[in-house]
């Protein structure tokens, strides 16, 4: 279809705005014209491996220019990159790379006893390093001048947070969307410099990439989270964005002095999880900007995101579905829920996936009619605001209440000592199951379990007080640093 013809996105960007800064990295800064050729390079490189247009090839790296630059590599040739999360075992990986039907793995060089195990269990799958990819000779690659937004252009699987991931399935279109949508909201201007250190294997992080050569916009991107060197960039590299999620957020808060932030910083995009309201609160008191949004793989980063002018009258709110995207709360009869009521979430928009990579029952189940049904339980309000409570697989049902871990969580992160907090729900005879809370407590911090069972007493109905309270060194998290609830029961059996 002629109409979903677009000239390839970096092709276009580096005709454009050759000699815009696209990305900072560590001491080096690559415009756009250097990011293509360089891209171009390995697109070369890549092709005397045997690469071709529509294969699938699993991406195993770190945040780092050089990833950025095979990312771009591998669009250049028409593939499909299965963009693969840091943190798994050999044995996740090889899942996914199976599912996918991969036929390279280009991983980090540090990454040797992964390389050794997947060589070992996965014999038909190449793999090579990316200094051995760099130093291959590279033939003039065959370049696709041309992408339909209807092109798959990466496969991300979910997060795992509730069970076995799927490969999510993003289009040039899903990219594209999902970048106009937010630059219809945030606004878009000519300083604007967005910081990564998000991963880059997550959607948060790579929809950042997406955004810088679509709008033309320098990225800072970083390794991993680091609070002052955050805090150090917003300044010196005149950083006006940068996507956060609420642990991050916290750690900036804390770090910050009275002064707060210089003036041509915009905001925090403030996804992935919860947004406990004590946080947004004090963000409002240090004077710091965010936004808060809600987004997932599916939907190729933020969906519904609350605009500037609603940051503090509609604080706690995800805010209204993005310009080309579309809401709605459905019941479990699927009927729509009328404001100030609660069920699933449902969106339907150009940014969000037409499915998962050969899980065609799965698909089926979550989209219908164009509408993916999200698994989170939300509600809007009278103007159409969201407010998200919780993903409905961690609701917590006692006593024929729902209690929503994450409004429980939010109350214990309002106390002064503690910063970590995670709730799940545990069997109980008499109920069905009641609610039981995990603490991070802060350094230094004398607070007694009797002290937190007060303090929840006085803030919240009884039925969502939890029954009990651990103490913990840290809560499990994934790589995206979300709280994984289904493993906060295993803390209790290492006491
Ligand atoms: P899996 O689908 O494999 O269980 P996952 O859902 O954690 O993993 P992601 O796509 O990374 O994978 O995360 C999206 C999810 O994060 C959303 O569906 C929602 O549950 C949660 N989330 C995102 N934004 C918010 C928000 N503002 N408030 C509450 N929860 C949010
Ligand atoms: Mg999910």
């Amino acid at each position: 279809m002629n109409n979903e013809t677009m000239p390839n996105f970096l092709i276009k960007r580096a005709f454009l705005t050759p000699d815009r800064i696209a990305v900072y990295f560590q001491d080096k800064a690559l415009t756009f014209k250097e990011l293509y050729d360089y891209s171009l390079n390995v697109a070369g490189q890549l092709q005397g491996l045997g690469v071709r247009k529509d294969d699938f090839v699993g991406v195993l790296l770190k945040n780092h220019l050089d990833t950025v630059i095979i990312f771009f590599a591998l669009q250049l040739l028409g593939v499909k990159s299965v963009i693969l999360n840091n943190r798994l075992t050999p044995s996740e990986l090889i899942w996914q790379l199976e599912d996918s039907t991969s036929s390279l793995l280009i991983l980090e060089d540090s990454f040797t006893d992964i390389k050794m195990v997947i060589n070992q269990q996965l014999a038909s799958l190449a793999t090579i390093t990316k200094s051995d990819l760099f130093a291959k000779e590279n033939d003039s690659a065959d370049i696709k001048e041309e992408i339909s937004l209807s092109d798959i252009c990466t496969i991300m699987y979910t997060s795992g947070t509730t069970g076995h991931p799927k490969g999510v399935l993003q289009t040039y279109g899903n990219h594209w969307w999902s970048a106009t949508g937010s630059a219809l909201n945030l606004g878009f201007v000519e300083s604007d410099c967005w910081l990564c250190s998000v991963p880059l294997f997550h959607i948060s992080g790579f929809s950042i990439i997406m955004r810088s050569i679509i709008y033309g916009m320098p990225i800072v991107l970083h390794e991993k989270f680091d609070v002052q060197k955050t805090i150090e960039d917003i300044s010196d590299k005149k950083v006006t964005i940068m996507s956060v999620v609420g642990t991050m957020l916290t750690s900036i808060v804390d770090a910050l002095t009275v002064s707060g932030l210089p003036e041509h910083f915009r905001c925090f995009l403030l996804g992935g999880g919860p947004a406990p309201l004590p946080l947004l609160e004090a963000c409002v008191k240090k004077n710091l900007p965010v936004f808060q949004s809600y987004g997932m793989t599916e939907t190729s980063s933020q969906i519904v995101t609350l605009s500037p002018e609603y940051s503090l009258s509609k604080l706690g709110s995800a805010g209204k579905p993005l310009f080309p995207s579309q809401l709605r709360i459905e019941l479990d009869d699927h009927t729509a829920a009328s404001p100030q009521h609660a069920g699933e979430i449902v969106v339907k928009g150009p940014n969000v996936t037409a499915g998962y990579l050969n899980r065609p029952d799965a698909t089926k189940e979550k989209i219908r009619e164009g509408w993916l049904h999200t698994g989170d339980i939300g509600y809007v309000d009278e103007e159409g605001f969201l407010y998200v409570l919780d993903r409905r697989s961690d609701l917590i049902i006692s006593g024929g209440e729902n209690i929503y871990p994450a409004e429980v969580e939010s109350v214990l992160l309002s106390h002064p000592d503690v910063t970590e907090a995670g709730v799940t729900g545990t069997d109980a005879a008499k109920w069905g199951q009641v609610p039981i809370a995990f603490i991070v407590k802060r350094e230094g911090a004398a607070l007694t379990l009797e002290e937190i069972h007060q303090f929840c007493l006085t803030r919240l109905a009884k039925y969502k007080v939890p029954k009990q309270f651990y103490f913990a060194e840290q809560l499990p998290r994934n790589a995206a640093k979300k709280l994984l609830r289904r493993h906060l029961h295993e803390l209790i059996n290492e006491k």
